[in-house]
This record gives structure tokens, sequence and C-alpha cells, in this order.
């Protein structure tokens, strides 16, 4: 891409003082609103990342950016050595919106993750029985859960994990999308099992739908064996496959889930975790916790993200315009679309090299026309506007897909 001088400079800075752990598109950006966003030479351009799902609510949603600045002006951080005025209040919504006794708050969706890791080990000694240091957790291939050790170390990604070792021990992969693999291991090693731990669509994969029925299988052999299914809808949850979490599009009510990204709306990292007594309730004072988790800034900056997310009927907008976007992609004929698949707006379209172009090439190619996807895996590109969207700007988001991939035919 031809880069402005303005671009270039902020690009030089972030490579001359920042650690190269990213490799970004060459677009920077300055300014959001809704499904938009600017870049520093004021070129416009339609979101169609939202910042892995973490911007369902659009861009600087004036609601939620009304709670940030009105609670930033009151109280940001007391720690929890102290009670809040906004940690319970908060707790009481989120739980009875998602049907759970309580909620352990948390700050980015790897904490979440390793939150919930922690509960599924102390609920296997203290609950379930299971001989200390023997607990197992099942993992699905090609997971992806964050980047601590302890996630990393049951990443089946090489580039993720390599040189990292020596890796936490107890984490046991199968693969995904195969309900015989889940039961062959809880028949072998299920007395020691504490939970199976599944994406309810594999995002970074590259928006790995699984089978329907697979959630609920999953659940049904975890119940059997009195092991815990824990959904990570980080990426799925908060409406934007089509439903509130994703989990409910086969009634499937898992005992363990972990939130995060739109939690916030993208405005603060906010994860959280919910489950029932039984197993929050062996967690105790001192036994873990975060100098920022439940602070009452996020507290009001996601009940006010949660508030759009019902307000707004996002859900029903995400169910929408997903079969829209699916529906026009397979009429989009290109010898460069090889599948179209998603659920509700987290959607992805493999592409098959072609003419010596690849995935990143249309990628590059549909910035310059105006937006902004990116590719995953070398093939496949992920579609996942703000949930926001209105048909109208859907319908003009495709018409530039449309035309950027044509161009390179
Ligand atoms: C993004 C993501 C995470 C990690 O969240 P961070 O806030 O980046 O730590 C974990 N699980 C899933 C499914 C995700 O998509």
């Amino acid at each position: 891409m031809n880069l402005s001088e303005k671009s270039q400079h902020y690009i030089s800075l972030e490579e001359k003082h920042g650690a190269h752990n990213y490799h970004p598109l060459s677009v920077v950006l300055a300014k959001g609103e809704g499904p938009l966003v600017w870049d520093v030479d004021g070129k416009q351009y339609y979101d169609f990342l939202s910042a892995y799902s973490a911007v369902n609510q659009g861009h600087c949603h004036p609601k939620i950016v009304e709670a940030l600045n009105t609670q930033a002006q009151t109280l940001c951080l007391t720690s929890r050595a102290f009670y809040n005025d906004c940690l319970g209040p908060y707790e009481e919504m989120m739980t009875k919106l998602f049907g759970y006794d309580k909620l352990l708050p948390m700050n980015s969706g790897a904490e979440a993750v390793e939150t919930a890791l922690k509960l599924a080990r102390k609920w296997a000694y203290q609950v379930k029985g299971v001989a200390e240091n023997e607990a197992i957790i099942v993992t699905c291939k090609d997971n992806f859960h964050g980047r601590t050790i302890s996630i990393i170390s049951y990443s089946t990604d090489h580039n993720a994990k390599k040189e990292y070792g020596p890796y936490t021990p107890g984490f046991e992969a199968i693969e995904y999308n195969d309900t015989e693999a889940l039961e062959n291991i809880l028949k072998e090693k299920g007395e020691n099992i504490a939970a199976f731990l599944v994406e309810p669509i594999q995002g970074e994969a590259g928006v790995v739908v699984p089978d329907d029925g697979y959630l609920k299988t999953c659940y049904d052999l975890c119940k059997q064996h009195n092991v815990l299914f824990v959904a990570d809808e980080i990426q799925t949850g908060i409406a934007r496959t089509g439903k509130m979490l994703c989990c409910d599009h086969e009634n499937v009510r898992p005992d363990i889930i972990i939130l995060g990204k739109a939690l916030s709306g993208g405005v603060l990292p906010v994860s959280a975790v919910l489950c029932d007594d039984e197993i929050m309730m062996t967690i105790s004072p001192g036994q873990h916790g975060s100098t920022f988790g439940g602070f009452p800034l996020a507290c009001k900056v996601a009940t006010a993200a949660m508030k759009v997310v019902i307000d707004e009927d996002l859900a029903e907008k995400a169910e929408k315009m997903g079969k829209i976007f699916r529906a026009k992609m397979k009429e989009m004929k290109s010898p460069f679309i090889k599948l179209v698949r998603g659920k509700g707006l987290l959607n992805a379209v493999e592409i098959q090299p072609y003419n010596g172009k690849t995935a990143w090439d249309v990628c590059v190619e549909m910035a310059k026309n105006g937006l902004l996807a990116k590719p995953t895996h070398q093939h496949i590109i992920r579609f996942a506007p703000p949930l926001i969207i209105t048909e109208e700007q859907l319908n003009e988001g495709l018409e530039i897909i449309e035309k950027s991939i044509k161009s390179l035919e």
C-alpha cells in the first residue's frame, strides 16, 4: 500500500520502540464511531474485525462512553481491599442475566481463562475428590484461550508455544468437533478429569464451526462422568453469534462460562467467570485475585455495555445480518472464494490462492477500498463487523469486498 508520511511515521515509531509481537496491516487508525474507523489521514474504513469481537457494540458507543466519563470523575480503582458501590450491583445484574449464582471479575480474557482453570482444579479436589495434583483438564486441538504460560502449555500452535517451556502439566488435547474422542478420554481417565474446556466456535483457528449438536453431546458426556463443561465464550459470547451465548444455540448451560472482549464494548479490558456456588465457593479469600479485577470503572462500563446489547437487540441483529452476509458471499462467484462459514456475525471466508494472490493480498486490496479485515492462517479471512451495523452499511461493506476480490481476479 502507498503509505502517507504520517502513517509511515507512526509505523516507524512502533517498529523502532515496540516489541515485534504482531504483524499488523499497514493502517494507522485514529478515530472510530459505530462500524467505522478513520486513519490518520482521514480515510474512512468499515471495521470488519471489531478488535476480534471486542467491539460488538460499535466504536465509542455514546452510552458506554458516558458511563466511562461519569465514573472516571467519581471513583476509578479501590482494589478489593475494600468494598465499592459498583461491583455488587454489576455482579447482581450479570448473575441474573446469565442465570448463575456468582461472578468472579478479572480484566483480560487470558486471566479469566486462568481463573476458570483454577476453579476447575479446586472443584476437582474439594468436590469431586480427585487426589491432589492428579486433576486433568481436557482441551481441544487448535484451541485459542490466550497467551499465559499455562494456557499456551495446551496450545497446539507451534509458533505460540515454542521456546516457552517447561510447560504446565495437567492438560490433554483431543480433536475438536469429535464427540468420540471426548467419550474415549472420559472413559479412560474420567475419574481424574476436572473439566472439558471448549470454544463453542474456534475463533482464532479460523471460525471453525462444529457440527450441530456437538456442544450438547459433549455437555451430556461431561455430566455422565461428573466433569465440568467449561465454555470459553470470550469471542463467541455477548450476542456475536446471534444468541447472547453461542451455547444457547444448543440450549447448553455450561458449568463455567468465561467472558471478555465485548463485555466492555471494547472500552476497557473487562473479563468475568460465571458459575454456581458449588464451584465458585471452593475459592476462599487470599486464594485468587487481581488488583484491577472488578474495579468501579470497569463495573460501570460493563453494565452499560451489556445494557446496549439488550436494549439494541444485538443478538437478533447479529442473526439477521449474518444470514444476509453469508448468502451474499455465497452468491459472489469468484475463484478466490473456496468456502463461506459462520454463525451470526462471526464469519470466515476460505481463500484459495489465485493469480499468485493470497488472503493477505485480498485484505490489502479491501483496505485500499475502505474495509478492514485480517487473514488468519494464511488462507482464511474473518469477517466480524460490529453488531450495530445496519443492513445498508453491511451491503456497502459487501460491495467493497466484491469489488476488491474482482479486481484481483
Ligand atoms: C481473545 C480470546 C482470549 C484471550 O483474551 P485476551 O483478552 O486477549 O487475553 C481467550 N479465548 C478466546 C476464545 C479468545 O478469542
